[in-house]
């Protein structure tokens, strides 16, 4: 078996509830997989003592991870110029246009409003769908209200409230984020210099939070509609958030993907994705967290046992009954998938009779006495599987394998290697936000730059958000 299997199957027997079986079957694993377990161990208890950041006064504080350093406790400096000074803030650039705004009816009560002599003026840049930069002075008089008895003002639906950025340079930079995997520092070079557009790092998360907060409903909404799919696959991978490992949830359905980052593994997390029963076929590998979701069906990724077998062959090559374990496995799984595919062209009595032969072959595998340790192993899983092994010879969309998944979690995977995760839990909810909105735009075949604007813009206007957009469909 390879070093991060073992060490993975490690990490899940270690868990409160460890108990001597474990210890052995760890032992069983062999001697780097028990040197693993130790240190594994060792670094927990210290955790847990709180004796990590001061094991050994003679490691240099440059050796350890600055997430294990004890927190200074030192005086904070406070923020801003020191008193006296001259304060420091963003140029106000110089304006290539001007919109003088209007008011016909109070934007509260629609009721009838007469000019006040005050106006203010407001700066948004932005960029323009012609990705030109852009400078607009806002002139943005006073009305009175009788019926409100007060003083209102036409809205300016650009940007955000007290934004000075507006809506497509903020979701562009968003895109480039989130979508593509660009690094901030990237998008900084391109804004700053190529698009003389300056803004800073903070700037920018700031706005993303705050777009994220509003955009939330549409990533809840996606969430409840993914729910409602006939069939879903699901996969995670490992996140990094402010240091420590966090998972990355993904759960595809045809036309969206929806993402959540969160600092669990267990089936826990299954219960946040699946409030209720799920009533259609869940696709997964065979994490055994995904046991615990109540479901109308499962499939299992076939695809993976292809890959068992064949890794176990190339790394233990075991003798005994293992050759012909290997051999009418790996048969009976391609023989299923090939049935899938010619099923069109085959009657439907041919292609029933042929199912129940596959299905019969998988259970003469499954009750046959194994001698081999590997062949064994396999054998209990499939064992523990065996109703969720053949579920896609019973339904015309549910395919073997868990591709679209993986798909999902491959350009995170992306993401990660590029920008390497988050400094903090609220970067990481922005994040997910983002992904699953961008990714979800982008399947149903929607510009999402132009959506997301559109959407803050009526946001702005109205304070609610438009309803997700629908999949475009081609008509032909
Ligand atoms: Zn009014």
């Amino acid at each position: 078996m390879d070093a991060e299997l073992t060490r993975e199957s490690v990490l899940n027997q270690i868990c409160p509830g460890f108990s001597e079986a474990d210890a052995r079957a760890i032992v069983e694993l062999g001697p780097e997989a028990s040197i693993f377990a130790i240190l594994t161990l060792a670094k927990r208890v210290a955790e847990l003592s709180g004796l990590v950041g001061k094991v050994d006064p003679s490691v240099p504080s440059g050796q350890m991870a600055t997430f294990l350093k004890p927190k200074t406790k030192g005086r904070r400096k406070k923020p801003g110029a020191q008193p006296g000074h001259a304060g420091s803030r963003r140029e106000t650039p110089k304006p290539d246009k001007t919109v003088t705004h209007s008011l016909e009816r109070c934007p509260e009560c629609s009721g009838s409003v007469s000019r006040c002599n005050s106006s203010r003026c407001r700066i948004i840049e932005d960029i323009q769908a012609d990705s030109k930069p852009s400078v607009t002075e806002h002139v943005i008089p006073r009305y009175w209200c009788a019926q409100c008895r007060k003083k209102v003002e036409p809205v300016v639906e650009d940007a955000l409230p007290d934004s000075q950025i507006g809506h497509r340079a903020i979701c562009l930079a968003g895109m480039m984020h989130y979508l593509q995997g660009t690094t901030l520092g990237q998008i900084l070079d391109v804004y700053n210099y190529h698009l003389h557009f300056p803004v800073t790092e903070g700037g920018l998360m700031q706005a993303w939070h705050r777009a994220g907060e509003i955009l939330r409903p549409w990533y809840d909404g996606i969430l409840e509609e993914i729910q409602g799919q006939a069939v879903l696959n699901a996969d995670e991978t490992g996140w990094r958030v402010q240091g420590k490992t966090f998972w990355l949830w993904c759960l595809a359905s045809k036309d969206a993907v929806y993402y959540l980052i969160d600092p669990k593994r267990g089936s826990g997390v299954l219960k946040k994705l699946f409030r209720a029963c799920f009533n259609g076929v869940l696709v997964t590998d065979f994490w055994g967290a995904y046991n615990s979701v109540l479901c109308l069906a499962k499939q299992k990724c076939l695809p993976h046992l292809l890959r068992d077998l064949s890794r176990t062959r190339h790394y233990h090559n075991p003798g005994g009954d293992w050759p012909e374990f290997h051999r009418r496995l790996r048969r009976l799984i391609r023989d299923g998938m090939r049935l899938k595919k010619d099923k069109q062209d085959l009657g439907r009595e041919v292609y029933e009779r042929r199912k129940g032969r596959i299905r019969k072959r998988l259970d003469e595998l499954i009750d046959q006495g194994w001698k081999e340790k590997h062949a064994r192993r396999l054998q209990k899983r499939l064992r523990r599987h065996r109703e969720e092994l053949l579920t896609f010879l019973d339904h015309e969309e549910v395919p073997p394998d868990n591709n679209a998944g993986e798909r999902g979690i491959r350009p995170a995977v992306l993401i990660r290697k590029n920008s390497y995760a988050n400094g903090s839990e609220k970067g990481a909810q922005t994040q997910a936000i983002f992904m699953t909105i961008l990714r979800t735009l982008k399947m149903r075949g929607h510009n999402p730059v132009q959506v997301l604007v559109d959407a803050l813009k009526s946001y702005v206007r109205s304070g609610q958000l438009p309803s997700l957009p629908a999949k475009i469909t081609a008509v032909g």
